[in-house]
């Protein structure tokens, strides 16, 4: 009897404790909690296998790094709201967008004229453009003048795709292979599938400096192109938040800084 009643005040003691805790825990944190809480949270869907925009980090438990992420994720600091990224392929991003599974595109996403009928583009912010590789020891092709009756390897839904949609249109060359990223592009052209891409020259740039000898860049301006990050058409709230967010970061130094950082 003695016993049960000491082990019961026991387990009082341990539960007041766990309770005590519990409280102490909330109210240092209360502050926070509380204005973290208060931030609207946007998801950002991105195909994250186009560095150094936007890729998994293998030495960081695979996590998304890169350009446009650290660029969204110092909008949204300066602006107060919280984002989350969804992982999606660079053709799925623009339905997922208009069905609400995303609020905001980041995917080095070139500002098209035919995307901007589905989807609002802030202004640019950064300059790219379409470039010509080849593998590395292709001869064959030393100008985008040699393509003719070739096949081109382009990433399925890219503005790459949609230029060689326009070379096989015109009788250029004769066949496409559409592929989900980069990196199978450049498999298929090293093993002879395909006989050029056609890619973003900052990634494709960054893809040989860090894999020297498997490809080479033999036009680096096919197109002048610029990304944007989108939104849901009419979603101005958003579209003005962002465009004033890249607004400051670009005037307080923020955007030379991650500049520098991935290039
Ligand atoms: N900039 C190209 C486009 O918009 C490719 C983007 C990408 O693959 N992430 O189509």
């Amino acid at each position: 009897m003695k016993k049960s009643l000491s082990l019961l005040l026991i387990g009082l003691l341990i539960l007041g404790l766990v309770a005590v805790s519990g409280c102490t825990d909330k109210a240092a944190t209360a502050g926070t909690d509380e204005t973290e809480s208060q931030m609207p949270v946007y998801v950002v869907g991105t195909e994250p296998y186009f560095p150094p925009f936007q890729y998994a980090d293998e030495n960081n438990n695979n996590e998304i790094i890169g350009f446009d992420i650290d660029l969204i994720n110092a909008i949204a600091a300066d602006q107060g709201f919280q984002v989350t990224w969804k992982d999606l392929g660079f053709d799925a991003l623009i339905p997922a967008l208009q069905s609400g599974q995303i609020d905001i595109i980041a995917s080095g996403m070139t500002i098209t004229e035919a995307r901007e009928e589905s989807v609002d583009f802030t202004n640019p912010y950064i300059n790219a453009g379409l470039a010509l590789a080849v593998a590395a020891n292709n001869n064959q092709i030393q100008s985008i003048d040699d393509i003719q009756g070739k096949v081109a390897v382009v990433q399925q839904g890219s503005t790459g795709a949609a230029k060689a949609d326009e070379l096989k249109s015109e009788g250029v060359i004769t066949d496409i292979i559409y592929l989900p990223h980069v990196s199978d592009i450049v498999m298929s052209i090293q093993n002879g599938r395909g006989d050029f891409m056609i890619n973003d020259l900052p990634v494709t740039n960054a893809f040989i400096s860090h894999n020297p000898g498997v490809i080479k860049i033999v036009d680096d301006k096919i197109q002048s192109e610029s990304y944007g990050f989108a939104v849901r058409n009419g979603n101005t709230e958003l579209l003005n938040m962002l465009n004033e967010g890249l607004a400051n970061v670009q005037a307080d130094g923020t955007y030379d800084q991650i500049m520098d950082k991935y290039f």
